[in-house]
C-alpha cells in the first residue's frame, strides 16, 4: 500500500521533496568553506527515478531477455553465487514466478556503485504498464507495481472535404478515432461512404499516458457529434450493466445507435456486390440477373456469423447455393450465408448474435470466395444496407433518468465546441481529468 502512494505521488513530487531538501542542504553550504560548497556541486547529478528507486544510486544496467536466458543464469553472469540465487528465487516465488520470464521482455540490474557491481535489484517489465521488482540488498522482497497511468480528455471537431479519414488526419488527428467514427459508434446510423463536403463532427475523447510521457492510444470515446446533410447526429457512451461493463452508444433521446444486427457476417471483409434488383452480367449476355443478396468478399476459411439471435431453420448443400445456413431471427427478420466451405449448425439450433455458423468458401455457383448474405423482411428479400434495421437493446426504464442526468453536461459540452473550419489552425485543447494510480 505504501508503494502505491509513493507512485501516487509520482517521480515528479519526489524529485521536488528531494529538491527542496537539496536547496535547504545548499544554503547550509553557503555558511560553511566556499570550497567545500563548490566541490558538493560539482558531484551533484540530477536524480532521475524510475521504478521507484533513483537510479544515481546504482550502476544501471539493461537488456532484454534472450534466448536461453533464466532467472539464475542471469544473476550468475552477474556475480551472485548459486545459493543466494536459490534463496532470492525461493523468497520471490509468491509474487513472481522466475520461470516466466519471456523473451524480447526488457530488464533491468539495479548494481552496487562499485567496482564489484554487485545487483542490488532485478526488475522485469512484462508489459508497459507493470514492473516486477526482486530486492535482494537487504532482505529479499518481491513486489509488482504498475507505472502511473494518466488519461488526458480531448476535444477534436473538423469539417469533411473529402471522407472522414482525411477530415481526421488533415486536423493531426488518429485514422483509429475515425474507424471508431465509422465503424463503432455511428456503423448503423451513418453511412460514411456518403458522406458529404461540409458534414462536421465533433468528439470527445481520452488518451492514455504511461508515465506521463509513454503515448498508449485512444483510451475511450465518450461522447460524438455528427452533422450530416444538416442533421445533428449526437453519441453517448453509456454504462447499461454496471456489473458485466456492458456499454453502448445511445442519442439524445436514449435510443441506442446499435442495431439488433451486424452490419456484416464476416470481420475485414469487403462488399463485392450489393443488393441490386437491376443487376446485368455480361457473361449472360447483359441480362437482368438481380442480386437479391450482398457479397461480402473474404478468404477461405473465414468465419461467418450469425448477425443476430435467432433459431437455425436451414443447413444444408443445395445446387447454386453451395452449403448455406439459413436463421430465423423473429417473426419479421430471417437471414441466409452461401457459399459455405463448411457448415457449423444444425437446424434447429439457437444461435446468438456473432457465433460462427459456418466458414467462408466458394461451394455452388461462385466465381471466388466470399459469402453471399440475404436479408429477409415479412419474407420478401430487401437490402439490409438501406434498411431501417431495429433498435438493439434499449435503456431499461428505470435507468433512463439516470441517462438524462449523466448526458446533460457532456451535452452542453458538445455544443459549446466550436466546429474549427479548414483554415483555423488552433491547437487540440486538452483538459487533464485525471490521473489514476
Ligand atoms: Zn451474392
Amino acid at each position: 500500500m505504501d508503494r502505491r502512494g509513493i507512485t501516487k505521488l509520482g517521480n515528479r513530487g519526489l524529485i521536488l521533496f528531494l529538491l527542496a531538501l537539496s536547496l535547504v542542504a545548499c544554503k547550509n553550504n553557503e555558511e560553511t568553506n566556499l570550497d567545500e560548497s563548490f566541490q558538493d556541486i560539482a558531484v551533484v547529478t540530477p536524480d532521475v527515478y524510475e521504478f521507484g528507486f533513483n537510479l544515481n544510486d546504482y550502476v544501471v544496467k539493461r537488456d532484454t531477455i534472450r534466448k536461453g536466458d533464466s532467472f539464475g543464469l542471469i544473476l550468475e553472469k552477474n556475480k551472485i553465487d548459486y545459493t543466494k540465487i536459490f534463496n532470492i528465487a525461493q523468497k520471490a516465488k509468491d509474487t513472481f514466478d522466475i520461470r516466466k520470464l519471456q523473451v524480447g521482455k526488457p530488464y533491468t540490474l539495479l548494481c552496487s556503485k562499485d567496482s564489484l557491481e554487485i545487483p542490488r535489484c532485478f526488475i522485469y517489465q512484462p508489459n508497459i504498464e507493470e514492473y516486477v521488482v526482486v530486492n535482494f540488498q537487504d532482505s529479499i522482497h518481491a513486489y509488482t507495481s504498475r507505472k502511473p497511468i494518466k488519461y488526458v480528455e480531448r476535444v477534436a471537431t473538423g469539417v469533411v472535404t473529402t471522407n472522414i479519414s482525411n477530415a481526421f488526419v488533415d486536423q493531426g488527428l488518429s485514422v483509429l478515432l475515425a474507424y471508431k467514427m465509422a465503424d463503432e459508434i455511428y456503423a448503423w446510423t451513418i453511412d460514411f461512404n456518403r458522406l458529404q463536403k461540409g458534414d462536421r463532427f465533433k468528439v470527445i475523447y481520452t488518451d492514455k499516458y504511461i508515465d506521463d510521457t509513454i503515448y498508449a492510444g485512444i483510451q475511450n470515446v465518450k461522447a460524438a457529434y455528427m452533422e450530416y446533410n444538416k442533421e445533428p447526429f449526437y453519441a453517448f457512451k453509456f454504462e447499461t450493466d454496471s456489473v458485466r461493463k456492458f456499454t453502448d452508444f445511445f442519442n439524445e433521446e436514449a435510443k441506442n445507435l446499435r442495431r439488433a444486427f451486424l452490419k456484416a457476417p464476416v470481420q475485414f471483409s469487403r462488399i463485392s456486390s450489393r443488393y441490386n434488383l437491376n443487376r446485368r452480367i455480361a457473361y449472360y449476355g447483359f441480362a437482368l440477373r438481380p442480386h437479391k443478396g450482398t457479397d461480402f468478399a473474404a478468404a477461405i476459411g473465414t468465419p461467418i456469423m450469425a448477425t443476430a439471435n435467432g433459431t437455425v431453420i436451414e443447413s444444408q448443400y443445395k445446387g447454386g447455393n453451395g452449403n448455406y445456413v439459413k436463421i430465423r431471427h423473429n417473426g419479421t427478420y430471417e437471414t441466409q450465408y452461401l457459399h459455405m466451405q463448411k457448415r457449423k449448425v444444425k437446424v434447429g439450433q439457437f444461435v446468438k448474435q456473432g457465433d460462427v455458423i459456418g466458414w467462408v468458401g466458394m461451394t455452388g455457383n461462385t466465381g471466388g470466395p466470399h459469402v453471399c448474405y440475404r436479408f429477409w423482411k415479412n419474407k420478401k428479400q430487401v437490402d439490409p444496407l438501406k434498411e431501417k434495421l431495429p433498435e438493439s437493446e434499449p435503456i431499461s426504464e428505470n435507468l433512463k433518468a439516470k441517462y438524462f442526468e449523466f448526458i446533460k453536461p457532456i451535452k452542453a459540452k458538445l455544443d459549446s465546441i466550436p466546429v474549427k473550419e479548414e483554415k483555423e489552425k488552433e491547437t487540440i485543447q486538452n483538459n487533464l481529468i485525471s490521473q489514476v494510480k
